[in-house]
């Protein structure tokens, strides 16, 4: 008799879903040991961490997109385009959205999805802690395609700025990121080297150092508040350097249309205003009840990473909240952290035994555009603070590495040779 294999069920292809289906397909799809699908509202993965440098143009979202379709036909799993926007629990249904196209007509009308193993991998948004006009006013950077936006008009100000013969308005070309963690210290270096390269390449009414601002905004005394000392102080002197201005200890109250305006009375004139601060669970958790979430939203985990008080669904990545026995903060939001639970229930669903999942922290490493800083942890060093090319380049390799987990050796040899040939062939930066 054909016994009907299970079904595991991963919504969100992210630095944690991806790399989970992919695992699960190779060692178990392949071998019709159980059937793999994996949802994701968008029909192309690309990694969270390229997105400040999509935004400012100096990498294109299709160039370093893994289309969803052809991954799954090839690693022995099944794509489902979806978004997910409720939950059943008691008829282990997930429910799914309508999807509809770029003018809002339904394509495929809303959906129940049947599991037997659920896998929550939908990552995170920021947080605008109810600050009045954050959502009205400012650019979110949670996925490719607001990155894609803000590419788009940042190319769009440039170029009206160029062409009108008026002298710039206040606040014009100005840019304001609020939030100095990872991505808005890496956001700010990006877009000063690309307002940099635009004006290089022939937009030569505009006076870089005159008429070019971005201002960055933190409530914390420091930048990159989570991480040491010494990281913080390297990364304000480079930043310092750059001319980008770094306002530390301000906390946001409101913003507008054309400013930012802070609980100490400051206010900042800016046309384009990005909002990098905090993480958050998705909105649409907010509708599903019966599933234990702490108070921003993100789904309590035990540590085999199976929701508490559930038996059949598990979350990773940014969406969970993971407190390890021991420890009293909750495992970071971060890549490197996605990557490790999504092994750690590879092994889970393959050997059909809980395995505990152990955060193993290999460091920092913030990207200042041509140069980073951070720190590498090792059984062998300890804590080692590195900073410039050697820092680059390790930076560099994170994403080989997922990209390794993802494709295998053969592909990113092949990858990486392409890449150095086609070097030269391609402008430095997205014009179009
Ligand atoms: C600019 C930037 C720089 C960063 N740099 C670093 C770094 O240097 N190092 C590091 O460790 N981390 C970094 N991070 C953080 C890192 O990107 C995240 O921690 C990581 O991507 C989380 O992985 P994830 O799998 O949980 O979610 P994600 O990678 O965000 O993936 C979530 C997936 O779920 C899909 N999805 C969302 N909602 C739904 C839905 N309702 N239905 C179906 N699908 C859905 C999305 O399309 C996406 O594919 C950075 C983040 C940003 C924004």
């Amino acid at each position: 008799m054909n016994q009907v294999s299970e079904h595991i069920v991963i919504v969100g292809g992210g630095a944690g879903g991806l790399v989970l289906a992919t695992l699960l397909g190779k060692r178990l799809g392949r071998k019709g040991k159980a059937r793999i699908t994996l949802i994701d509202n968008s029909l192309t993965h690309v990694w969270k961490p390229l997105l400040h440098e999509i935004a400012a143009g100096t990498l294109t979202s299709d160039g370093d997109s893994v289309n969803f379709l052809s991954h799954a036909k090839d690693h022995h799993f099944r794509f489902v385009q979806g978004e997910m926007d409720g939950l059943d629990r008691h008829n282990r249904q997930i429910l799914l959205a309508p999807v509809r196209d770029e003018i809002g007509d339904e394509v495929v009308p809303a959906r129940s999805f049947d599991y037997d193993k659920l896998v929550i991998a939908v990552g995170s948004t920021a947080n605008d802690f109810g600050v009045k006009g954050v959502r009205e006013n400012c650019v979110f950077l949670d996925n490719h395609h607001q990155a894609d936006q803000l590419q788009q008009r940042l190319l769009r100000d440039f170029l009206r700025a160029e062409m009108q013969p008026e002298p710039l308005a206040p606040g014009q070309l100005q840019i304001a990121i609020v939030g100095a963690g990872a991505t808005g210290v890496e956001l700010a270096a990006e877009l000063h080297r690309a307002a940099r390269s635009l004006v290089a390449y022939g937009l030569d009414q505009i006076d870089v150092e005159k008429d070019i601002g971005i201002s960055l905004i933190e409530a914390a005394p420091h930048v990159l508040p989570n991480l040491p000392e010494r990281l913080q102080k390297a990364t304000e002197n480079q930043l310092e350097q750059l001319g980008i201005k770094v306002l530390t200890g301000e906390q946001v109250t409101e913003i507008t249309k054309d400013q930012i305006r802070t609980k100490s009375g400051n206010t900042v004139n800016a046309d384009i205003k990005v909002w990098c601060a905090g993480v958050r669970g998705p909105m649409f958790f907010e509708q599903i009840s019966g599933l234990p979430m702490n108070r921003v939203h993100q789904i309590e985990v035990d540590e085999t990473l199976k929701v508490v008080g559930e038996d059949d669904i598990y979350a990773i990545g940014d969406c969970a909240a993971c407190v390890l026995p021991g420890s009293d903060e909750p495992v970071p939001p971060r890549a490197q952290a996605a990557y490790q639970q999504a092994y750690a229930l590879a092994a889970t669903f393959s050997t059909g035994s809980a395995k505990r999942f152990v955060y193993k922290d290999y460091g920092s490493l913030i990207s200042l555009s041509y140069s980073a800083v951070g720190n590498l942890m090792g059984n062998l060093f300890g804590k080692v603070m590195i900073e410039g090319m050697l820092a680059r380049l390790t930076y560099l390799s994170l994403y080989r590495k997922h990209q390794l987990s993802l494709h295998g050796l053969r592909w990113l040899i092949l990858n990486v040779v392409a890449t150095l040939f086609m070097r030269g062939t391609r402008p430095e930066l997205k014009l179009h």
